[in-house]
């Protein structure tokens, strides 16, 4: 049998296993096989030299490692309600209690008066003794009682319990296995790879993830999956943006014509910053490419990323093509609408809005003159991805604030034209680097790191409400500057009503505090019909109102200068990124401009760091950074579902030093050996072939 088909034997057949507990493995864990079972990480190591002393537990926030003897147990109720206690007596004759409320009937079996444990948790105190409810606990026998080094904890579950496969049981399966097939595990990096970072060959690096003998190793041998992890990932990355280029599928626009030319000599309001400048060249040399265009374009709230899509459209223009500028809110497109017509107002350009309060018989306007190839350009919201929209010869998109639209949808807009259009996908707020080489790591990238000159960085404030009176003045003295502000209430789905209730009372004390005739508010919301809301925008954009009071509806995009301070509501309930987009709604004009936080009661730890970042900095990058360290990379720009950060072991937000190297790795192969044709590459070709299951469909991702 071949090494690899050895790998690949069903779990069944391993000593120790048999068809009972192959299936239990099988539907608890999702071991099917050899290479299965090896892939089951501990999740977590016991260390017997890192005990404490139960006389140590100070902290209900940290996890203590207690060993000592079951002295006591005892229940109470029956069934479902019957709750276990034990205590735990350590060597000094400290003693804790542990408790259980679930699962009571097979772990009372397993705590048993006089026999030795390691449990480990997070305690917990009430009055002032503290207690472990649940803890982890590993019963000490003969055999493992003078083990050294770390040894491993599964995850394990009732069902296999029962069968013998408690975290022990998983162990000594590991271990019988490991023994057999040690040496047939094949690498699947090149020797230069695993030299040059030092890595851990991929046996070594199995045996010491499920039994290290001191942390050192424990750590090696993770980096060793993490980097496997990453580089295979941008492998297939890398790839497809390599396919992409090398298939000439794309529209060419050879020439920068008088549209562009006319513009940037004779329309431009002010000086491009030289980041604009770079990035602008850089989209330029795409598109005079024959491959299809796919570019990220990242810069913080404020960068002046508008300007650089609408001169890559009028480059689109000159050649004779159509462009669709794609906004996820209808506020949001009315705004590039009015801009850009704005800009554009002296050219020969011809510009449309559709949105989905386009009236019928506009719509059928717009339609023919999309058709007929009458528009040069249009702006709106998902109405365009409608079937019904043709374009003559649609040549670019432009994607804002990406994160709203879901692949899928941007995949329709592709699709318009036989050839597919260049692509230029813009991020509302920065996304960390390593996830943007994760997750768009197939697109090209640029980026705006640079704010036009005269920004006067925005200063932020946290206050509770006791300051409230305080604040208030602060609006008033605003006002009185000719100035404008913004009020915004969280506003979340699960309590769409409830939020709209804290809008609407908040409106009215805000219109109690600022009364008419010296005061004038708008007021927007999700529930308010789209017209409404467009007509409230008007007045405050116009600078006929002075207060605009909404929920998160202006979280994107818009823009009005002369806005000068921006007062969040429960800024502690909303995200990272949320309160940075929020308060670069200010800081657009040539004035002094304020972001106050307001909170009341107590706050969450996440919640302080958040608030402390805001008032900390005002730079986007760091912010995302920090929005990924706290929230972790699921939860980041939708990108829950999308599969692309199903990582085991990597971590995008702390693990960036080895997904770099990962990816320069993978580049360097790639850019050598496109095929994986040479012999020192044979090890990841054989990988690639071994795991073709496993790999993304990439192509859909862009
Ligand atoms: P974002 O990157 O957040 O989309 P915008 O494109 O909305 O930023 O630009 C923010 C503001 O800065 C707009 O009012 C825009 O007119 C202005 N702006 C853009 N580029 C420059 C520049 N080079 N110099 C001065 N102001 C600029
Ligand atoms: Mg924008």
């Amino acid at each position: 049998m071949s090494d690899v088909h050895l790998l690949q034997t069903e779990i069944t057949y391993l000593k120790g296993v048999g068809p009972q507990r192959g299936k239990v493995l099988n539907e608890e864990f999702g071991i099917y096989t050899f290479q299965d079972l090896l892939d089951f990480y501990p999740f977590r190591y016991v260390d017997k030299s890192q005990i404490n002393a139960i006389k140590e537990i100070k902290d209900a926030d940290s996890y203590y490692q207690i060993q000592g003897i079951i002295v006591d147990k005892s229940s109470i109720g029956k069934g479902k309600t019957k709750k276990l206690s034990a205590i735990l007596e350590d060597q000094n004759g400290d003693q804790v209690v542990l408790r259980w409320f679930q699962g009571i009937n097979w772990i009372e079996d397993k705590i048993v008066i006089g026999s030795k444990y390691i449990i480990f948790g997070k305690p917990i105190l009430f009055g002032n003794k503290f207690s472990f409810n649940h803890p982890e606990f590993n019963l000490l026998t003969n055999e493992n009682l003078n083990q050294t080094g770390l040894f491993p904890v599964y995850h394990s579950s009732e069902k296999a319990t029962a069968n013998g496969l408690n975290s022990k049981g998983i162990a000594k399966l590991t271990e019988t296995l490991l023994e057999r097939i040690s040496s047939v595990i094949p690498e699947n990096l090149t020797q230069s790879i695993i030299a040059k970072y030092n890595l851990f060959n991929r046996k070594d690096s199995y045996r010491f993830i499920h039994f290290p003998p001191n942390e050192a190793y424990q750590q090696k041998a993770a980096a060793r999956f993490k980097f496997e992890e990453f580089f295979f990932t941008q492998l297939s990355i890398i790839k497809i943006r390599l396919n992409r280029k090398n298939k000439s599928v794309g529209h060419q626009f050879s020439k920068v014509g008088t549209l562009f030319n006319s513009f940037y000599h004779n329309h431009l309001p002010f000086e491009l910053t030289n980041a604009q400048k770079k990035v602008i060249k850089e989209i330029r040399f795409d598109m005079g490419q024959t491959y299809q265009m796919n570019r990220l374009l990242q810069g913080d709230v404020g960068s002046g990323k508008t300007l650089v899509a609408l001169m890559a459209m009028l480059i689109a223009a000159d050649n004779g093509f159509q462009s669709a500028l794609m906004a996820p809110t209808e506020i949001l497109a009315n705004q590039h609408f009015n801009t850009i017509s704005n800009l554009l107002k002296l050219l020969p350009v011809n510009i449309a809005l559709l949105t989905g309060s386009t009236s019928t018989s506009d719509r059928k306007i717009i339609h023919e003159n999309l058709q007929n190839g009458e528009l040069h350009i249009i702006i709106g919201t998902h109405a365009l991805i409608e079937d019904t929209v043709k374009f003559s010869n649609l040549g670019f998109v432009v994607i804002d604030e990406q994160h709203r639209f879901g692949v899928a949808q941007r995949a329709k807009l592709w699709s318009k034209n036989t050839i597919p259009p260049d692509i230029l996908v813009m991020t509302a707020t920065p996304i960390p680097r390593t996830m943007a080489m994760t997750l768009y790591g197939d697109l090209d990238y640029s980026v705006i790191n640079e704010m036009p000159i005269g920004r006067i960085p925005v200063k932020t404030y946290h206050f509770t409400e006791a300051k409230r009176l305080k604040v208030f003045d602060f609006i008033k003295k605003t006002i009185a500057l000719g100035q404008q502000v913004y009020i915004v209430y969280p506003l979340i789905e699960e309590s769409e009503t409830l939020d709209l209730k804290n809008l609407i009372e908040g409106y009215e004390a805000i219109s109690r505090s600022f009364p008419l005739p010296d005061y004038r508010l708008s007021i927007v919301h999700g529930k308010m019909d789209p017209s409404a809301k467009e007509y409230e925008m008007k007045l405050f954009s116009e600078g006929k109102t002075h207060i605009l009071v909404s929920t998160t509806v202006i979280e994107v995009g818009v823009d009005v200068p002369n806005a000068t301070l921006m007062v969040i509501e429960n800024a502690n309930r909303f995200g990272l990124s949320q309160l940075h987009q929020l308060r670069g709604r200010v800081g657009r004009g040539k004035e002094q401009s304020y972001c106050f936080l307001m909170s009341e009661g107590k706050l969450s730890k996440e919640a302080k760091t958040r608030l402390e970042t805001m008032v900390r900095t005002n730079n986007g990058f760091e912010i995302a950074n920090m929005d990924l360290k706290l929230r972790g990379p699921g939860e980041l720009g939708g990108t829950k579902q999308s599969g692309l950060l199903n990582l085991k072991l990597a971590d995008i937000a702390v693990d960036e030093n080895i997904l770099r190297a990962a990816r320069n790795s993978a580049e360097t192969i790639l850019s050598n050996d496109p095929n994986l044709l040479l012999q020192e590459n044979l090890p990841i070709r054989q990988h690639l072939v071994q795991n073709q299951k496993s790999s993304f469909d990439w192509s859909k991702i862009s």
